[in-house]
Parts: C-alpha cells; structure tokens; sequence
C-alpha cells in the first residue's frame, strides 16, 4: 500500500516512536480514570487508536505493543487495511472499528470487513435497517455491534443524530434490527473547546442521551459505552466518563496526505487552512482542494485543523 521509502521509514524508526507513544496514552488513561470516582469506575476506558492514513507497518507496530482495537473512517482504506496479508496473519485478534460516516451504498462493503468489531456511526433508522438486513444475509450466528453517533452540538453540517432523537433510534435498533447488539453512543464533538469554560458541552450532552436512554429503555449505565475523546481532549472525556476514546495523531503521528497534483505532500497540522465562505478546505484524493459541503463526508470537526481527503 505504502512506498518503499515510507515503509522503510516506519520500520525504522516509527515503529519505536509508535510504540513510546501509545505507551504514554495508555499510561494517561489509566492515570486519569483511577481519578475518577462515581462514574463507570467498574472499566478502564478502551483505547482505540485511529491509524488511518496510516500504512499497515503502523498498526503492526502498535498491536505488537498490545494495542487491539484500531479505528478507521474511510471504507475503502479500512478494506485494503483490514485484508493486508501481513495483518491477516500476524493480527488474528485485532478489532476494527468503523468511526466515519456510513453511506447507504457503502454497507455492503463495510460488513464485509475481516474482524470487523463495532460500527460506531449509525446515524437513523434508514442505515440501522440496511445494516440489519445485509448483515442478517452474511452472518446468522452473531449480531453486528453497533453504536449510535450523535450530533451533540447541532450543527446542521454535523453527522449524527440529533440528540432528541437518540431514544427513537435506540428504540428502532432495539425493537426492529434483531441482527444488531446496540452497544452505545458516540460523538466527535467540537475538539477545540476551551477548558476554562467549563466541560466540554458536547460531552456532557452525549451523557444526558446516555442517562435518557437508561431511563427509557431500564438500562443501567454500565450497559452503554460512551466514545468520546481524541488526541486532545481524551483525557478530559475519561474525566467526564468516556469509555472509549478514539486516539490517532498522538499515536501514530501527524496525518500525511499525498496531494498527487501539487509540489510535493501535504501534511497535517502545518500552517493555516484556508477558509471560504463554505467552510475550511480540504484536499481531495485527485489532489483537488474541496469545500467542506461539496465532501459531505462527515470530517468536519477536524477539517478546521488539517486538510482531510475524500473516501473514494
Ligand atoms: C481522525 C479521527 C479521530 C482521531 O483524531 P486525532 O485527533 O488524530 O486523535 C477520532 N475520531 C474520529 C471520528 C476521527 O475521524
């Protein structure tokens, strides 16, 4: 998948670096959530950690540390990824997780994946129900966890659902998708929120949903995980009572995308993004730069930081 250059690169010296990185993460983790006293104190939290972008060599050097679950959110890299030969072979335990936004026409390819562990961006009633019934063809013993994402901050531009929404989903899942094990809520939530304000709203938010649903549907909290928290703010969400956080560039590095028609690569978090009156640009996959409403693809939070590219 990678250049030879780059390959070389991580076995080298990245995987080191890879390793020292999620040491330090996990060591965080477990130093915040022994901190935290009434909430979900029964689990330490998972850490997922968000390779995309990111050649297979990366996320063999994570899992030879221990790491298992990986995120990705562009179907067509967590294809190729996820049926690497080397990760087949040597990753018989590893565990993805789908984190970007699911398109009706992608389902069938994205329940397709080897050692695919839960699909974190079911958004409506429409895609829960695609996946009931593609799943239900493929795999008849086991259901397909799932969790439900939330637009906590209810901006229009935003994947998820609206939060008054969440029980009706969860209701649907429940009730009419027998192929789906609905297994929590997760959002994105806005990423550069000022902690001398207070908690993160979005995160708060996404524990009312939590706690709603415990009251609708007599579940206790422990029965539903909550995904929040990134590289910059993951701490703060174990804090609050994440139980899953989704940790990419503080593990693997800054993201590199490849801008196949300009001076050379483009890489992440390296000088301003240009915004325009339709929000930050980003780069597509042909090396064209796209607004944020012509991608649609449900990157928006991060795309003020980095220039994100396209799934195809
Ligand atoms: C990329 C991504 C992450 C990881 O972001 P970092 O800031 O690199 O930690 C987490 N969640 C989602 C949904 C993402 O797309």
């Amino acid at each position: 998948m990678a250049a030879n250059i780059s390959q070389a690169e991580v076995s080298s010296v990245s995987r080191e670096k890879i390793q020292s990185s999620l040491k330090t993460v996990l060591d965080k983790i477990s130093v915040v959530s022994s901190k935290r006293s009434d909430v979900c104190t029964t689990r330490q939290p998972r850490l997922v950690a968000v390779s995309k972008t990111k050649p297979p060599e990366a996320v063999l050097a994570a899992y030879d540390f221990g790491q298992k679950h990986f995120g990705e959110n562009y179907v067509m890299e967590l294809i190729e990824k996820s049926n690497d030969e080397e990760i087949l072979e040597k990753c018989k335990d590893i565990k993805w997780h789908f984190i970007g936004h699911l398109q009706k026409n992608k389902v069938n390819k994205v329940i397709m994946i080897p050692n695919l562990y839960v699909i974190e961006t079911v958004e409506s009633e429409k895609i829960a129900q695609s996946l009931n019934t593609t799943w239900s063809k493929f795999n008849k013993e086991r259901q397909l966890k799932i969790m439900v994402q939330v637009n906590t901050s209810g901006e229009e531009n935003k994947h998820g659902c609206n939060p008054s929404e969440v029980s009706k989903v969860v209701g649907f899942i429940k009730e009419k998708c027998p192929s789906l094990e609905f297994i929590g809520l997760m959002t994105i939530g806005s990423f550069d929120h000022d902690l001398s304000n207070g908690p993160n709203p979005d995160f708060k938010k996404l524990l009312e949903c939590r706690d709603k649903l415990c009251e609708d549907f007599g579940l206790s909290r422990e029965d539903i995980e909550i995904s929040m928290g990134m590289s910059n703010d993951f701490e703060h969400a174990i804090e609050l009572g994440s139980t899953s956080v989704r940790v990419g560039s503080t593990i693997f590095g800054a993201r590199y995308y490849p801008n196949k028609t300009a001076n050379g690569p483009v890489t992440t978090g390296n000088g301003p993004v240009k915004t325009t009156e339709n929000g930050p640009e980003k780069l597509a996959d042909d090396g064209t730069v796209k607004t944020e409403k012509n991608l649609g693809i449900g990157l928006e939070t991060l795309s003020v930081k980095e220039k994100e590219r396209s799934d195809q």
